[in-house]
């Protein structure tokens, strides 16, 4: 086939997906209720008291405590198992991820949020039943982007009550799309072509490029000393908080201390970084603290407290940073 035949195929099976159901009726998990209302407004910093305060909600003219209309889609959504869809085995998989993974075959393997309409007709009150009917609404034609080639997909979805009557719509669009090639540097030239990927820069400035001087040129860790009350602070600035003065100077950390918190990144996989990815909080012995990287560890061995030896060391052909292993 013709890469014109082939794109002829593709579209004629993509456009058999337009108005299909991409799963029956989805209810929610839980039915609508104060505890989710009141993370969400927490999360949100939402105070409008009509959502968590009953006796103000009681007096109101929504007679009761009503949930924020935002949270619409959030009642229906299938909760954290989400995050492993990209696992499921294609025999469960709803009409949606069906179609993702049939445009990914095709090599549409980027996806992009793009617009969410929604439209809300009544307030959802504890108590309520909120279940979820999506369909494929539409597909474009293919697309030239600065994301690259592809198709915007409309879902529309429309929810119900108890009661079978509408309380809400939303129309939610993505790009699935071929990645474009990222340009190469017009400057670095043939080098830059079999460059592997680095870590992305540390953005550098007036207050704090004498840092980065050290960690590169000198391999050290310098900790902002201020010269009138030997306070130390990183990261760098201009005062001190403690007296406000402008007079600094500074010391080399041993490299030694422990973690005060950390975190295992998962996804998305950025390229240029090695995974396990363990990032950390480190207490310095001298007593600062730096984010910094747990390596050539395993992520269970990782902990709040365990002590740590530090190295200033070259992490990519880009980049020299602190990295720190267990003891
Ligand atoms: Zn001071």
């Amino acid at each position: 086939m013709t890469p014109e035949e082939q794109k002829k195929a593709f579209e004629a099976e993509l456009y058999t997906w337009v108005g299909k159901e991409i799963a029956p009726p989805t209810p929610g998990l839980d039915l609508v209720n104060e505890a989710m209302i009141r993370h969400w407004c927490e999360v949100m910093g939402d105070t409008n008291p009509v959502y968590t305060d009953k006796a103000f909600a009681a007096n109101s003219s929504k007679g009761g405590l009503i949930a924020p209309p935002t949270m619409l889609q959030a009642w229906s959504m299938e909760g954290y198992p989400m995050a492993f869809a990209d696992t499921q085995d294609p025999s469960t998989m709803d009409g949606q991820r069906k179609l993702h993974r049939f445009m990914e075959d095709h090599g549409f393997t980027g996806v992009l949020g793009t617009n969410c309409d929604q439209e809300y007709i009544r307030d959802l009150k504890p108590g309520d039943t909120v279940i979820a009917h999506t369909k494929i609404h539409s597909i474009s034609e293919e697309k030239a982007t600065g994301m690259g080639t592809g198709y915007f997909i409309e879902t529309r979805t429309e929810f119900t009550d108890q009661n079978k009557a509408l309380v809400g719509t939303m129309l939610f669009r993505v790009l699935k799309f071929k990645p474009a090639q990222a340009p190469k540097p017009v400057a670095e030239g043939a080098a830059a072509e079999n460059k592997a990927p680095t870590r992305s820069k540390s953005v550098r400035g007036h207050d704090n490029a004498w840092w980065w001087d050290q960690v590169e040129k000198n391999k050290v860790l310098p900790i902002q000393r201020c010269k009138s009350c030997s306070t130390l602070r990183h990261p760098p600035r201009p005062f001190c908080n403690q007296c406000q003065s402008g007079e600094w100077d500074f010391i080399t950390s041993k490299l030694e201390g422990e973690i005060f918190s950390f975190v295992e990144l998962h996804y998305p996989e950025i390229p240029g970084y090695t995974y396990p990815l363990m990032c950390a909080v480190i207490t310095l012995d001298e007593g600062t603290r730096i984010l910094s990287n747990v390596i050539d560890c395993k992520p269970e061995d990782v902990q709040i407290g365990k002590r740590v030896k530090g190295e200033v060391m070259q992490v990519d052909v880009d980049n020299v940073l602190p990295q720190f292993r267990l003891v």
